[in-house]
């Protein structure tokens, strides 16, 4: 089943590069296996299938899987973070894709000063300003992006987004398109940005289309996520 997946979504990459326009460079696009809410085995059952990447959203649920897995893997934190589980997201993710205050920055350069790392790390854009969302306002990136800038432990490596929820899948195009734009620019400003982080089960392939360069795909792969992940 997983292994079927996987074969559709590599396809339908493919077939979503070979649409793009022809202003966007053809460059490869990480698929980012989403396995929050699914047991270690799912991981590690993917991995064996050639899954270099894999995304958690939750620090607990992510480490309580990690301590037990029998594989290597690149580790993406997806999720929001909360400044007092800096130190151990650290520790233990190789790209954080959450970034959206200057205060979470600056605590994450701290801890990672701390463990003698440069950590990676993406900011979060609420590209469609929506209230209830993380990410910050496009108004306020320039800010943001400044302040990383000053911080010596992280690694900007790029811009990720998370499209609203739209019945017509559509919707999400202009704001892609939008964001790549973004990401261009900053792009040609700091040498280190070369992540655009943006699509998901429902909208990867318009995602693909506009320029992602990195998608974070869950329910396509797995399934529904109906397994509850229970803190211990
Ligand atoms: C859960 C999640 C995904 C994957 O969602 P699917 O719709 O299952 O593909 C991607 N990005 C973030 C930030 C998520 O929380």
């Amino acid at each position: 089943m997983i292994k079927e997946n996987l074969r559709e979504v590599r396809a339908n990459i493919e077939r979503a590069l070979l649409n793009r326009a022809p202003n966007i460079p053809q460059a490869d696009v990480k698929l980012v296996a989403v396995t929050k809410n699914h047991p270690v085995e799912i991981m590690q059952q993917a991995i064996d299938l050639g899954v270099t990447d894999i995304g958690e959203n939750r620090i607990q649920e992510a480490l309580d899987k990690f301590s037990t897995l029998e594989r290597n893997v690149v580790k993406h934190l997806i999720g929001h973070l909360q400044t007092n589980k800096v130190k151990p997201t650290v520790k233990n993710f190789d790209l954080i894709h959450s970034v959206d205050s200057q205060r979470l920055a600056l605590a994450l350069d701290r801890a990672a000063g701390s463990v003698n790392k440069i950590q990676d790390i993406l900011i979060q854009v609420n590209a469609a300003r929506e209230e209830t969302k993380s990410g910050v306002d496009p108004d306020e990136l320039d800010q943001l992006l400044e302040t990383v800038d000053q911080c010596g432990n992280l690694k900007l490596r790029g811009l990720m987004m998370i499209a609203p929820n739209f019945d017509d899948v559509e919707q999400c195009r202009p704001l892609f398109n939008q964001m790549y734009k973004t990401f261009k620019r900053q792009r040609e400003l700091r040498p280190t940005i070369e992540i655009l982080s943006m699509g998901m089960t429902h909208d990867y392939k318009i995602a693909i289309e506009e320029g992602a360069n990195m998608i974070r795909v869950g329910t396509a792969i797995f399934g529904q996520r109906d397994y509850r992940w229970e803190e211990k």
